[in-house]
């Protein structure tokens, strides 16, 4: 096992109706700015719940963060703070307002000049944060128990992440019973998300780490079981409650600890919906399969533990297994509704190009746990996943 520090502040109340404990959450005399998306939350009662908690807390609403969070929506909010008497930030939504309003938190106290810089230097010159807490509407990312964030930058096509201890959530509000709303398509960009997070920390090479291993194969194989049972029975409490834990717990940094970590699928992911506007669980579908197949014989031994302990392959030599259960996740990403193709998106070869010059002009050259994948390897994924 590798050394690690493992810090994770975020107290998390999870339940029906834990929304009224907003109120004890929340200092009493908070001058609260209340960040959320599209307007979700005010049609399916969300928004309601959160004002009668809040009572007689002073509150300043900011509306309209999208998804895939922009810079330029964002600093319209940093104004907005820098003009009031904002002293708590509550974000209420999924990953994007969860996301937004963590950069939001650091750039309003930011003194290094243009908050960009805070992606340019992926959060390490953030010095301190407003303090913020948030209501989950949406399980996938696990921005809602993590310290990171992901935002981009419209003008110049940037969808950049950063991360600072400063920007935990003081608290997370997770009432499954918030999702029964979602449409399909965000079920299954969540469960895939949730899916590729713990890939991404679990498929490298193996520094005997048995309760790691095992925590991220218990994520992966609750994620195959109920990520269906969600479609299937959209009001099913139990379906939702282990959906939006397995999300968390996905990317809460418990099973990063002592652990390689690889991240290659998510860069190229970023790229994919920063050139074409696909959703961030999308991009994540059409890049896993092919970087696991490309990328076989560094992960051959891990590859080989999936087969066997989450797809219970046991049967045939050892390629026929990886490539049985690669193929099986592959499947399961369809059948969550999730199109794992380029070309399901209307992209063809002639995209390629552009998108590993976006690589390059982000400095993503030197991708994966080993930091072997170069755009040469990149590429091959993108061809691999026409
Ligand atoms: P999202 O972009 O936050 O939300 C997608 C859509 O779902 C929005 O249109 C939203 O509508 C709607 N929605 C949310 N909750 C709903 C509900 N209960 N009922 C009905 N509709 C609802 O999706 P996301 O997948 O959670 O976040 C994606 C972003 O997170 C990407 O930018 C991605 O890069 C980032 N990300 C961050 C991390 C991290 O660790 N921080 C990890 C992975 C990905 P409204 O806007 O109207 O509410
Ligand atoms: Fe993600």
């Amino acid at each position: 096992m590798l050394n690690f520090d493992f810090y994770n502040p975020t107290q998390i109340l999870f339940g029906q109706g834990r929304i009224a404990d907003l109120n004890k959450a929340i200092p009493a005399s908070a001058k609260v700015l209340l960040l959320y998306g599209g307007g979700s939350i005010k049609t399916n009662g969300v928004f309601d719940e959160v004002m009668t908690a809040l009572g007689s807390r002073q509150v300043t609403e900011f509306t309209g963060i999208e998804p895939n969070p922009s810079y330029e929506t964002l600093m319209k909010a940093v104004a907005l703070i820098k003009e009031s008497q904002i002293d708590f930030l509550l974000a209420v939504g999924g990953g994007s307002v969860i996301d937004g309003t963590k950069f939001i938190a650091a750039a309003a106290l930011f003194e290094g000049g243009d908050p960009w810089a805070i992606l340019e230097k992926r959060g390490t010159n953030i010095t301190q944060a407003l303090p913020f807490g948030t209501v989950l509407t949406l399980p996938a990312t696990g921005s809602e128990m993590n310290s990171g964030a992901v935002v981009t930058r419209k003008s110049i096509n940037a969808k950049l992440a950063f991360s600072s201890r400063h920007c935990f959530p003081k608290f997370s509000v997770l009432d499954p019973a918030k999702t029964y709303t979602l449409p399909v398509r965000q079920i299954g960009n969540g469960a895939v998300d949730a899916f590729v997070h713990v890939m991404e920390q679990y498929l490298t090479y193996p520094v005997n780490s048995p309760v790691q291993d095992r925590f991220a194969e218990g994520l992966l194989k609750t994620l195959i079981e109920e990520g269906p049972k969600a479609l299937a029975n959209p009001h099913d409490y139990d379906v939702r409650a282990n959906l939006m834990w397995c999300a968390t717990m996905a990317l809460n940094g418990l099973i990063a600890t002592g652990v390689p970590q690889d991240w290659a699928t998510h860069m190229i992911g970023h790229e994919l919906t920063a050139l074409h506007g696909i959703d961030h669980a999308q991009t994540l579908a059409i890049v896993l399969p092919s970087m696991l197949r490309v990328r076989k014989e560094a992960k051959r031994a891990k590859l080989l533990q999936f087969a066997e302990r989450v797809w219970d392959l046991r049967e045939g030599n050892d390629d026929t297994r990886i490539d049985t259960a690669i193929s099986k996740m592959q499947d399961y990403f369809e059948q969550m509704g999730v199109k794992t193709r380029l070309r399901d998106y209307g992209l063809n070869s002639s995209h390629i190009s552009s998108l590993i010059s976006a690589l390059e002009t982000h400095r993503m050259v030197a991708l994966g746990e080993k930091r072997d994948v170069t755009p040469a390897i990149s590429q091959q994924v993108l061809e691999l996943s026409l």
